[in-house]
């Protein structure tokens, strides 16, 4: 025993860059503490889990890109998720875990997403997760009906599925940021699965480039049209940065939605979407209360 107390101290198991950048806000803002704590458990789950998910293999070529990006048809089928059932099972469970020891999740929602991950029914409502979104962006663009994908999920398992399929998804979408051809895609959903972007990030090349909410792949869009409702009268978006600089908000007065970005161009660190999204917690606030959603 005693041998053992003179070990150091282990080092804290979700010491990434990530974890000490939200240590430093938590630091900074205290009023963000439980923010902070909760994502810290939530990227030590990600990170568990996607070490063990292997790189998926997918087609992908200039010429493939090339035609989904024609008909605004995101690339990965969700039979292409290298998905380990035990391993979403698990993280569905833990995530629900998470949420409610933060008040996330009040104690029904907990207990439909428990259930929903020892459900023999999980992938098929997985499935539906995905496929809803991933059809609804190509339907969007083709002018048919928005609900031709199907029925709208229920908001718990979409926002527990959200968090327990990203270490799938991001794996998926490192394979196509790598591809130069992903410039090609100028669609304001997600050219990888389909979803709307919830961040952005500002090039030092003074591009903005998109963030997926759901795989987190980066795509170049213009910088002044609104990526919900296309909107591009520059006199209906209105932009303002935070005073430090590092942080800007596009709201758009057509569909008054609004989208926050990293401003790249001055920064000491590459954007990093968990971190930034909490940094950016008061900035939420100050857009709702001018009226954006
Ligand atoms: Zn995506
Ligand atoms: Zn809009």
């Amino acid at each position: 025993m005693a041998e053992q107390d003179a070990r150091p101290a282990r080092p804290a198991r979700s010491d990434t860059r990530e974890a000490s950048e939200l240590r430093a806000i938590k630091a900074r803002n205290p009023e963000l503490a439980d923010a902070v704590d909760m994502h810290l458990e939530l990227i030590e789950l990600h990170r568990r889990i996607q070490g063990r998910v292997p790189l998926p293999w997918f087609e992908l070529n200039a010429e493939i890109l090339a035609r989904h990006e024609a008909e605004a048809r995101p690339l990965l089928r969700f039979e292409d998720i290298p998905l380990e059932l035990t391993d979403l099972r698990l993280i569905v469970r833990q995530t629900a875990d998470v949420l409610r020891r933060f008040g996330s999740l009040d104690e029904p929602d907990y207990q439909k997403a428990q259930s929903l991950g020892r459900d023999m029914t999980l992938l098929a409502v997985a499935s539906q997760w995905y496929r809803t979104v991933s059809e609804r962006g190509a339907t969007a663009a083709v002018g048919m009906a928005a609900d031709a994908a199907g029925p709208p999920l229920d908001a718990v398992f979409d926002q527990v599925l959200t968090l327990a399929m990203r270490p799938f998804l991001s794996r998926c979408a490192e394979v196509l940021q790598q591809r130069p051809d992903l410039s090609l895609w100028t669609h304001p959903h997600c050219a990888l699965c389909g979803s709307e972007p919830d961040f952005a990030v500002i090039t030092p090349a003074a591009e903005r480039h998109l963030i997926c909410g759901r795989c987190t792949l980066r795509w170049k869009f213009e910088s002044l049209t609104c990526p919900y409702c296309r909107n591009s009268n520059r006199a209906q978006i209105t932009s303002f940065a935070t005073p430090d600089g590092q942080y800007r908000v596009y709201a758009c007065d057509v569909c008054h939605r609004y989208l926050k970005a990293y401003d790249g161009r001055r920064a000491s660190r590459p954007v990093m979407p968990v971190v930034d999204g909490v940094a950016t917690l008061p900035l939420d606030a100050a857009a709702i209360q001018r009226g954006y959603q």
